[in-house]
């Protein structure tokens, strides 16, 4: 059985921008505002075909797929939307944060690379605060308690451990983050491997 209206109109749907790039996600209900005002089509993830509304009307909900309920129509909970005119990608970079730290760095302690849990998890400091070293993306890094111990106030040079990576502003885009569970199967079909790993919160 479908969901609920309510639901339905809630859940999340991907944005892809013209050249089919995802940008962002929002709900069914902003998704098909786009979609009646003709700035967006509709996609049936499994085919890639392009629907407008009336035609996505006519295809029957999946089985194991939402719905959405109205007196006279039952209609398939749309997952994707391709918008009709943008093109760009939004340049919003990343903000810095800790949580964005440790989602670059796939919670792996940047020197000795062993996963290391919430609990014990620091962001290490390259260039030491007291030595002028600066809360950026490419001077924080997250590090074992052990490593952090072992690397002190010392500059990189002296404590004889070695970087897994260079560390960087991340390249994946923000807006793509969602709720924790909130996206779709269906969507693997559009994003990288990348954005899916690390920018879709599920
Ligand atoms: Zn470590």
């Amino acid at each position: 059985m479908g969901q609920s209206l309510g639901w339905g109109l809630t859940a999340p749907t991907l944005v892809l921008n013209k050249s089919w790039v995802p940008i962002s996600t929002t709900t069914v209900r902003h998704a098909l505002n786009l979609v009646i005002k003709d700035s967006a089509r509709l996609i049936q993830p499994d085919t890639y075909q392009v629907h407008d509304f009336e035609s996505w009307c006519t295809l029957s909900p999946l089985p194991e797929g939402g719905a959405i309920r109205t007196p006279n129509l039952i209609i398939r909970l749309p997952e994707v939307i391709v918008l009709m005119a943008y093109n760009k990608i939004p340049g919003n970079k990343v903000p810095f944060s800790r949580r964005n730290v440790h989602r670059r760095d796939g919670n792996l302690c940047q020197y000795c690379g062993r996963h290391v849990h919430h609990s014990e998890m620091t962001i290490d400091h390259v260039v030491p605060r007291s030595v002028g070293g600066k809360n950026t993306w490419e001077n924080c890094v997250i590090a074992c308690r052990r490593c952090n111990n072992a690397k002190g106030d010392k500059a990189l040079s002296e404590c004889g451990l070695r970087l897994l990576r260079r560390p960087t502003q991340p390249d994946w885009s923000p807006c793509i983050t969602t709720r924790k569970g909130q996206r779709c199967q269906s969507w693997r079909g559009f994003v990288s491997e990348k954005q899916w790993a690390m920018g879709f919160g599920g």
